[in-house]
């Protein structure tokens, strides 16, 4: 009999989570560890020696298994909600992976606000692979229907959307989808939520993944993608291509992913709790704001119902691109960066750069406003942020100076 998908270490032992979510996000089970450890070591080793000549261990090469990467994708299962979870090397990494599911001939069905190298993984797909993806507004769930056929394997949503924080209906998407297309998958990139603020298959979905580059990790200093999957079947075909491509996370990435995501909660609850402020000040100030937390957010309530949580990343609009670059360069604190999800304060313009791989045509059409600014809140004292934000906008023209 041929083993087309061995099993890996990692499908041992996931323990269910016991505790709320700040608890378990800190507390890792290092109980094998033969000298009682109480961070889970790096087991900075390629090869692992075998006990005679026909009988392996639990682990034999670390391409296919590492102790430090089994320990961190337990953890991120347990957190997840998940049957089992996947570390690989980066976030576009684990969307290649999920995307090796589908087949030529197939279709993917994803929304219209997508990550910039989502659409670019989808465009070579469409190109090279003869797999085509339909974009619709996932906004509104029936915009699926249409293209809901037994052609579709994968419906691929973000929410929020990135970079304008466009909220999508996963229950009623994912109902939509079981009910007429048995054989495809709901996917979600949960990057922006976090599982602390979101768990999608929780609300219906079989496969959520995260780039750990973002909230997971909080510090920018490692790359990393992290898959869930609801069902062990799906675990292994996914695990078979890592396996085969070699894209699982090092040892030394799979412990800093692990010492980071410990942080989480705390993180998240203050950098959330300073983007509210900080949206609440925009607003005041008369400018369009795009944030879940906000009551004039058109889809506020949706997402209430789906997480726990606004985020910390939100969009504005100033109406003027001239003045938009102005207050991205005038800012002191918040560097310019891509990405999010750090616990330093991030300030970009998303159609010069993280979406900036999306042609200008597709933006127009999908009504991505090139003034728009991005801010990913850090961990900072939220006074500082906003002194820092506020002579940014007023001698960026954008703010009237008070008068004297
Ligand atoms: C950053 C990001 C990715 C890609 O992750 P990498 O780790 O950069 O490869 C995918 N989706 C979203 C929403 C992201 O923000």
């Amino acid at each position: 009999m041929t083993d087309i998908f061995p099993s890996s270490p990692a499908a041992s032992v996931v323990s269910t989570r016991r505790y709320r979510f700040a608890t378990e996000v800190v507390t890792v089970d290092n109980s094998d560890d033969p000298h009682n450890a109480a961070s889970v070591p790096i087991y900075q080793s390629a090869t692992f020696k075998q006990k005679g000549a026909t009988a392996s261990g639990e682990y034999d090469y670390t391409r296919s298994g590492n102790p430090t990467r089994t320990h961190v994708e337990n953890h991120l299962a347990k957190i997840m909600g998940a049957e089992r979870a996947l570390v690989v090397t980066s976030g576009m990494g684990a969307l290649d992976v999920i995307t090796r599911l589908v087949r030529s001939g197939e279709e993917i069905i994803a929304g219209d606000d997508l990550y910039g190298g989502t659409n670019r993984l989808l465009s070579f797909l469409a190109q090279s692979q003869n797999v085509k993806t339909h974009h619709v507004d996932t906004t509104k769930a029936e915009s699926v229907l249409p293209y809901l056929s037994d052609k579709t394997r994968l419906v691929l949503l973000e929410s929020p959307t990135n970079p304008l924080i466009k909220i999508s209906d996963i229950p009623t998407i994912a109902k939509y989808v079981h009910e007429r297309c048995p054989n495809a998958l709901v996917v979600v990139d949960n990057t922006m939520m976090s599982p602390y603020l979101q768990r999608p298959l929780e609300l219906g979905a079989d496969i959520s993944y995260h780039s750990g580059t973002k909230y997971l990790s909080g510090h920018h200093d490692l790359m990393a993608g992290v898959i869930g999957v609801k069902d062990t079947s799906v675990g292994d075909q996914l695990y078979y291509v890592i396996n085969a491509t070699g894209c699982g996370l090092s040892p030394f990435d799979s412990w800093l992913l692990l010492r980071g995501v410990k942080t989480l909660a705390v993180r998240m609850d203050k950098q959330q709790a300073s983007c509210i402020r900080i949206a609440n000040y925009l607003e005041t100030q008369g400018f369009r704001v795009h944030f879940p937390g906000l009551l004039s957010h058109p889809q506020y309530h949706l997402h209430r119902s789906i997480s726990a949580g606004p985020g910390a990343v939100l969009s504005f609009e100033t109406g003027d691109i001239g003045i938009s670059e102005r207050i991205v360069e005038g800012t002191k604190l918040w560097s310019i960066s891509v990405s999010f999800g750090c616990v330093n304060s991030l300030i970009s313009m998303p159609c010069r750069m993280s979406h900036a791989s999306i042609p200008a045509h597709v933006r127009a059409e999908r009504a991505l406003p090139e003034d728009l600014i991005r801010l990913c809140v850090g961990i900072e004292d939220v006074e500082d942020l906003l002194e820092d934000l506020e002579q940014a906008l007023l001698s960026a023209g954008a703010l009237p100076y008070p008068s004297k």
